[in-house]
């Protein structure tokens, strides 16, 4: 099953994408997870992202676009994948539909995690994470509830970030709602539940 999973920064896509792929057994593939690994080991793509990713912009399309399409070989995507962050401009959807066409494969659903954005602006605020598991809490956890680990807040979540981050997902990637939609694959979920609720209502759509 291969999964793109769209919605606004904060809306619980990367929540989502690990039950997902506790559930299914299928690759997760996060460009912010995999940008911001390269900016803490300081490689090439790193020390190019990281402007972008600090200002709330998007990393150019041919950075992120190369990334992708070299990950999507690996052989753990071969049983399924989840999109989570990517495609995000429409040239990059387009990028993906003909690299997956090339490939003899396609998406399933691209499910579209829909949350208001005076909730989004709450929960960017008040997002923290585990610097050990990568576990997604909130303000309230002083350490990690998964491992003990101390829990960090991203740099681009801060006050001045989001709006500009909220602002570039409207203008660059909330239009590909309708590529999506046209494509007769897009299926959209109330993200302003619990994250069971959430899961419920995507399992229920996709089957289990
Ligand atoms: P995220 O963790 O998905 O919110 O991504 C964090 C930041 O990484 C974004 O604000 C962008 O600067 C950058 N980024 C992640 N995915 C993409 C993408 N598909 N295209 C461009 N920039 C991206």
């Amino acid at each position: 099953m291969n999964i793109v999973l769209l919605g606004a920064p904060g809306a619980g896509k990367g929540t989502q994408a690990e039950r997902l792929i506790e559930k299914y057994g299928i690759a997760h593939i996060s460009t912010g997870d995999i940008l911001r690994a390269a900016v803490s080991a300081g490689t090439d793509l790193g020390k190019q992202a990281q402007k972008f990713m600090d200002a709330g912009e998007l990393v150019p399309d041919t950075l992120v676009i190369d990334l992708v399409m070299e990950r999507l070989l690996d052989d753990d995507t071969k049983e399924g994948f989840i999109l989570d962050g990517f495609p995000r401009t429409a040239t990059q959807a387009v990028a993906l539909t003909s690299k997956l066409d090339e490939m003899g494969r396609g998406i399933d659903f691209a499910i579209a995690v829909e949350v208001a954005p005076e909730v989004i602006v709450e929960r960017l605020s008040n997002r923290r994470l585990c610097e050990v598991c990568g576990y997604i809490g909130t303000s309230k956890d002083e350490v990690c509830p998964a491992c003990g680990g101390s829990m960090y807040q991203r740099e681009d979540d801060k006050a001045e970030t989001i709006l500009n981050r909220l602002s570039v997902y409207d203008s660059s990637t909330a239009p590909l709602l309708d590529y999506y939609r046209g494509a007769g694959q897009l299926v959209a979920v109330n993200g302003d539940q619990s994250p069971e609720a959430v899961f419920a209502d995507i399992q229920a759509i996709i089957g289990s």
